[in-house]
């Protein structure tokens, strides 16, 4: 180091996190009236009401520090999950600032620079990238099979002695594909014994069917097995951040002591016990998304482009081949004020996929990509 604002070489090498342009940015652009997001899986209903009136209330707190390590979520977490399932205790409940916090301390806690490896699918979840690279463990990535399916042959192959932890989304991001809870407990009984198997399930609640596909259901007879979830998909609270883990016992202590005490705030710990109570919206977020999904799969079908099964709040699509580029169709649908997700950033250029959004962004978003496709606009 020569100067005082020299970082380490790690630092150094690393790129930041790339975003697309921001609505307002889009409106400006283009000219735009309007401009709809079906870009970041969000909760196109918004904050459920009585969240927001929570929300209201706790604000006037907001000159308190927050308790340290939000016992509060922590013990309504507890009751919520432990109403069925007794072995979730409070002692294995973890809260982050986002799931994206939780992915950084546990590389934090678990990892070993420069010796310990992580395994995972590829494409996967860019969070799992960035922290391996920071934290200087070695990402290995199996490839999925060709329709986005797992190949957990190829995924057990890349684990050794060194791997310290193995990442599955399930439902997966950018494909949505839920895979079979069997073959998970398989993967599980066949790990090291000293590797975490890590289910980040942030869109289990959109398979309609949460408590079957779930692996919170077997945690009892796993012990290798930590699962992450997010308030921030179903519960529509991506701008407050809160995430929550169940891990093992020991180690759900050592992230609290390695967490900074207040790094949940005390606006959305409120929030989220306050949208845990609310089975109300999240059963309609829940029941809309999937007749939203189902229509945006035929639909996109019906115009000739290839979808792939989801699970999840979102459909990944390819457009019919000849027509034109992903990218082509992408910006035609920017000019009218419609962001989806390019999956370049996923090194899949060809790729789309798009957020259910309401009922009317749905058909409107549709009908757009109909005028695309047949070169109206
Ligand atoms: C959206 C998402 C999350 C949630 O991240 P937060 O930090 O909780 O907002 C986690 N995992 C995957 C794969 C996601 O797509």
């Amino acid at each position: 180091m020569k100067t005082p604002w020299d970082v380490s070489a790690q630092v150094a090498s690393f790129e930041s996190y790339v975003t697309g342009l921001s609505m307002e940015e889009i409106q400006e652009k283009y000219g735009l009236k309007k401009v709809v997001k079906m870009a970041s899986n969000e909760n196109p209903y918004g904050v459920s009401p009585r969240v927001l009136q929570c929300i209201e209330q706790t604000a006037s707190q907001s000159f308190r520090y927050p308790q340290a390590c939000n016992p509060r979520l922590v013990d309504a977490l507890a009751s919520y999950f432990g109403k069925k399932y007794p072995y979730i205790t409070r002692d294995r409940i973890f809260i982050g600032n986002g799931s994206d916090e939780i992915i950084d301390l546990l590389f934090r806690v678990r990892t070993v620079a420069n010796e310990d490896n992580v395994v995972t699918f590829n494409p996967c979840f860019g969070m799992y990238i960035t922290q391996a690279k920071f934290h200087g463990c070695e990402l290995r990535q199996a490839p999925l099979n060709s329709d986005f399916t797992f190949n957990f042959d190829a995924l057990l192959s890349l684990v050794d002695n060194k791997t310290s932890m193995v990442f599955v989304t399930n439902p997966d991001n950018p494909s949505g594909y839920l895979t079979f809870k069997d073959d998970l407990i398989r993967l599980a009984a066949a790990l090291p014994k000293s590797c975490l198997l890590i289910i980040d399930e942030a869109y289990i609640e959109f398979a309609g069917n949460e408590d079957e596909v779930s692996l919170i259901a077997h945690l009892d007879s796993l012990p290798n097995v930590a699962i992450m979830r997010t308030f921030s998909k179903v519960y529509g609270l991506a701008g407050l951040r809160v995430g929550y883990s169940i891990l093992p016992e020991q180690l759900a202590e050592y992230m609290w002591r390695v967490r900074l005490p207040f790094s949940t705030n005390i606006i959305a710990q409120e929030a989220a016990i306050v949208a845990l109570e609310d089975e109300n919206f999240k059963q309609k977020t829940i029941e809309l998304s999937i007749i939203g999904r189902n229509k945006i799969g035929v639909g996109l079908k019906n115009l000739g482009c290839q979808v792939f099964p989801s699970a999840s709040n979102f459909v990944m699509f390819q457009i019919p081949k000849g027509s034109m580029t992903a990218k082509e169709f992408n910006t035609k649908l920017l000019e009218k004020g419609y962001i989806i997700r390019s999956l370049a950033a996923y090194k899949l250029p060809d790729y789309l996929r798009v957020s259910v959004g309401t009922e009317e962004q749905n058909d409107e978003f549709l009908s757009l990509c109909e005028s695309i496709l047949n070169n109206l606009i």
